[in-house]
């Protein structure tokens, strides 16, 4: 028996919680179009997400390892997929749009730069010689609004509001809303938000571990570690493999922030006087986050992780190197924009400011493309 739109509607009304987004609800897409009679609106924005370009250049994204350091570290399309399943997770036991939750999940990361946080921090620099910025969850809806071309009735995914909006995180970003809200547009946003807060702060300490770079003792010295490695000793023992104990306690630890963040987010929609989607939007303040408990021991996790591994020499070696690179290359085509590929020469004749169109080519690239384009400039 085939499931038809409104049956999905139907199980939506059934399951979600009265302050969750129903796609039945939605504000819809910019631009007007026949909906498809199976998939929900949300759902076929998650749909549209995986199948565009920049979701598959992700896969050769620096994370923190430059991308080609070793098969096992996370890259940007892993860790996407970390943050997602984390995501669905918390939403499902809030009673929460899964659909929504899991696109804005996916598209959280589509416009990073190559190189990590270098790869940021070298563009915002060089816009900054124009008077503007760049910061990466603005690019991703330019990626999802103008940059993607996969259909002849419109540029960018032509997603729904929901989704565009639920990835504006910082309120700088709120000049591009396009529905209106005070700080968060739906609980849906908020979740996928924390979510790859839980997500890079666990598969860091586990890079972080594999690489060398941390060790079991540092951890030790967090209670969350500590709590983990507890429970973990409790129902399995001490005699096991260092690997598979490392995995375990990895696992742990994000079901115990999962658990954290979840039984908080009853106390504050309770206590917040949560029973709408709009009762969401106009708050001032967020309602999905850590317990106050846990709140102080993930900032000292966050400090840790930075001064030991992001800053190691090891990582930020390879960082500097690709910040530099990127710079180099945004010189070379200020210089030498007939270097440019075609669609983006299109661009700057349409009209679009050199320096971004520029910033689009480069915060689009992976880390072996980026490093292709500056050896092959020699040549010409
Ligand atoms: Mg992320």
């Amino acid at each position: 028996m085939l499931k038809a739109k409104k049956d999905l509607q139907k199980n939506e009304d059934l399951v979600l919680a009265p302050y969750a987004v129903k796609s039945s609800s939605s504000a819809g897409r910019v631009f007007k179009e026949k909906e498809d009679p199976y998939r929900l609106l949300f759902q076929r924005d998650r749909d549209r997400i995986i199948h565009c370009k920049s979701f598959r250049r992700l896969q050769a994204k620096t994370q923190v390892f430059v991308s080609y350091y070793g098969d096992h570290y996370r890259d940007r399309l892993t860790h996407t997929i970390e943050v997602t399943q984390i995501a669905r997770d918390v939403a499902r036991t809030l009673g929460l749009n899964e659909d929504l939750t899991e696109a804005i999940a996916l598209a959280h990361d589509l416009g990073h730069p190559p190189f990590g946080h270098g790869g940021e921090y070298a563009l915002n620099e060089m816009m900054g010689r124009f008077g503007l910025h760049f910061e990466h969850n603005e690019q991703s809806r330019r990626i999802l609004e103008k940059l993607e071309k996969m259909s002849p009735d419109f540029d960018g995914l032509n997603l729904t509001k929901e989704v565009l909006d639920g990835l504006l995180k910082h309120k700088e970003s709120h000049y591009m809303a396009l529905l209106p809200f005070v700080s968060s547009p739906h609980l849906e946003s908020q979740v996928a938000d924390l979510a790859d807060e839980i997500a890079y702060t666990n598969h860091d300490i586990d890079d972080g571990l594999r690489s060398g770079l941390i060790s079991i003792r540092q951890m030790r010295k967090f209670r969350l570690w500590r709590k983990a490695e507890k429970d973990i000793l409790e129902k399995y023992g001490s005699e096991m493999p260092l690997e598979r104990f490392k995995s375990r306690i990895i696992s742990r630890m994000i079901s115990l922030m999962i658990h954290d963040v979840c039984a908080t987010a009853e106390r504050n929609i309770k206590k917040m006087k949560i029973k709408t989607v709009a009762d969401v939007r106009y708050f001032n303040g967020k309602i999905i986050g850590f317990s106050a408990g846990l709140k102080p021991e993930m900032r000292r996790l966050r400090a840790f992780l930075m001064d030991n591994f992001y800053y190691n020499p090891k990582v930020a070696q390879q960082i500097e190197r690709g910040k530099k690179l990127l710079k180099n290359l945004f010189m070379y085509y200020l210089e030498k924009p007939d270097k440019l590929p075609l669609p983006f020469r299109k661009n700057i004749k349409g009209g679009e400011a050199k320096e971004i169109v520029i910033k689009d080519y480069i915060a689009g690239m992976t880390d072996h493309y980026a490093e292709q384009c500056w050896k092959e400039r020699k040549k010409h």
